[in-house]
């Protein structure tokens, strides 16, 4: 399992990070949200849901 955030669309909203800590982190810097773990998604059970709440659709899981 893989996950992406496309930096194109993402808006910085900071869902996914609040949704998924383990594995989204918003870079207030850029303000777009990076992954810092893609291997946690496997474990944590929280990308589904910041995927589902992503306003824009940034997020893809590949499996
Ligand atoms: S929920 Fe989507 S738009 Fe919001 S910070 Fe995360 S990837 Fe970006």
């Amino acid at each position: 399992m893989n996950v992406v955030v496309d930096q194109e669309i993402c808006i910085g909203c900071g869902a996914c990070e609040e949704i998924c800590p383990a594995v989204f982190h918003l870079n207030e810097t850029v303000g777009k949200s990076e992954v810092i773990d893609p291997e946690a998604c496997e474990f944590v059970g929280c990308c589904e849901a910041a995927e589902e709440n992503c306003p824009v659709e940034a997020i893809t899981i590949e499996e």
